[in-house]
């Protein structure tokens, strides 16, 4: 057997049990069975431990004869936490105006949902709903300046259709109701 091929660690090996997709850049591991190998967070059935073997780069799989998976794809660009943060403020940045799930959001950056939650947060000091919130407020105040929309629509095209909730975030975030932001704006 190649000396370079190594069996996981037990960390290793929870981040594969756990499909942990902070190891993804780390480490790959192939199936000694099936000769195909995957990025820790690959959602594929869990292989029996004594059959992985661990690789330092996904060239030393290759080199090793294995092939890459075809559902995780270890091969692909490997995605930074900050690339998957920008994804997912380019959808809160388009789809702000909708209602939007943990879930439905993590679903569409390929993400867990708590893992989300969490990176968001740790990444950008601040959570998902603050980054919603002043997202849509930012649009909330573009309106009230460049339409003559009542601050009830305003709201309500923004995604915050509650006008009492909109009206305590807005003052909140900007020290005037919406009206009075309007008024001093004219
Ligand atoms: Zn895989």
């Amino acid at each position: 057997m190649n000396s370079q091929l190594s069996a996981p660690t037990d960390k290793q090996w929870r981040t594969i049990v756990n499909n942990d997709h902070r190891a993804d850049s780390q480490f790959w591991y192939g199936v000694t069975t099936t000769k195909i190998f995957c990025k820790p967070s690959c959602p594929s059935r869990l292989p029996k431990r004594n059959h992985v073997i661990t690789f330092a780069s996904p060239q030393e799989a290759l080199q090793a004869g294995f092939r890459p998976c075809k559902r995780c794809r270890p091969l692909d660009r490997i995605v930074s936490n900050q690339v998957w943060i920008d994804e997912t403020d380019h959808i809160l940045q388009t789809r702000y105006n909708q209602k939007l799930s943990l879930h439905e959001l993590a679903s569409l950056v390929h993400g867990d949902p708590s893992y989300l939650r969490h990176t968001y947060k740790k990444v950008t000091g601040i959570t998902l709903q603050q980054k919603l919130t002043q997202i849509r407020l930012e649009h909330a105040r573009n309106l009230l300046v460049c339409s003559t929309h009542p601050v009830s629509q305003v709201g309500a095209k923004v995604g915050i259709p509650n006008t009492a909730y909109f009206i305590s975030l807005f003052k909140k975030q900007y020290g005037k109701t919406p009206l009075h932001y309007r008024h001093d704006q004219h």
